[in-house]
């Protein structure tokens, strides 16, 4: 089916080498801190393939679980409105919790997520975004693992979508 507006990738901005190597980094960093107990909840969609090579990256044991919350439809802007579309299938009560998101743009649907989730009483509570948009930022976010830092582009690939397209992608690439 035919896209409606003719964006594509037309830059890679992040090599499928860059991001692997970056993805490594950040699993030993995780690990470094929370070596024993350690459950990872990934947003869905975007998050999948992040989450799926960081926790390769880990050594010994780690749980994992899934939400999804809707703030983009599909469409290139924020709405500002933060919807949970699926909820974890297990308690935090007392463990070591780290959020996997693809990207930090305004922060909304960060905020939103770090407080229901602190909510169920977690022992501790980290963010991990691969990227961060900090030019965009609306809202004073915490993120303790951040992947890249890039400027205000739309992105697409290694999870990422435009109009549900182009998450296969290895690398991250600008669409225009
Ligand atoms: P925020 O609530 O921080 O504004 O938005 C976070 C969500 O917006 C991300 O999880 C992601 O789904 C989407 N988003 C923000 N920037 C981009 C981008 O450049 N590309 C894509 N594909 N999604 C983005």
């Amino acid at each position: 089916m035919p896209l409606m507006a003719e964006l594509r990738p037309i830059e890679i901005l992040l090599s499928e080498a860059q991001i692997q190597k970056r993805v490594a980094e950040l699993a030993a960093e995780i690990r470094r801190d929370f070596p024993d107990d350690l459950h990872v909840i990934a947003v869905l969609k975007g998050a999948f393939i992040f989450l799926s090579d960081l926790i390769r990256h880990m050594p010994g044991h780690v749980s994992m679980d899934f939400m999804a919350v809707s703030s983009y439809a599909k469409a290139t802007k924020t709405s500002g409105e933060v919807r949970l579309l699926k909820d974890l299938d297990t308690t935090l009560e007392g463990r070591n919790v780290v959020i996997v998101e693809d990207i930090v743009d305004t922060g909304l649907t960060l905020t939103y997520l770090q407080e229901i989730l602190r909510a169920r009483n977690p022992r501790s509570l980290r963010t991990a975004c691969l990227l961060s948009k900090p030019s965009r930022r609306q809202v004073d976010v915490k993120v303790e693992y951040i992947g890249f830092t890039i400027e205000d582009r739309f992105v697409v690939g290694y999870g990422l979508d435009y109009a549900e397209q182009y998450r296969n992608l290895p690398h991250i690439a600008v669409v225009g």
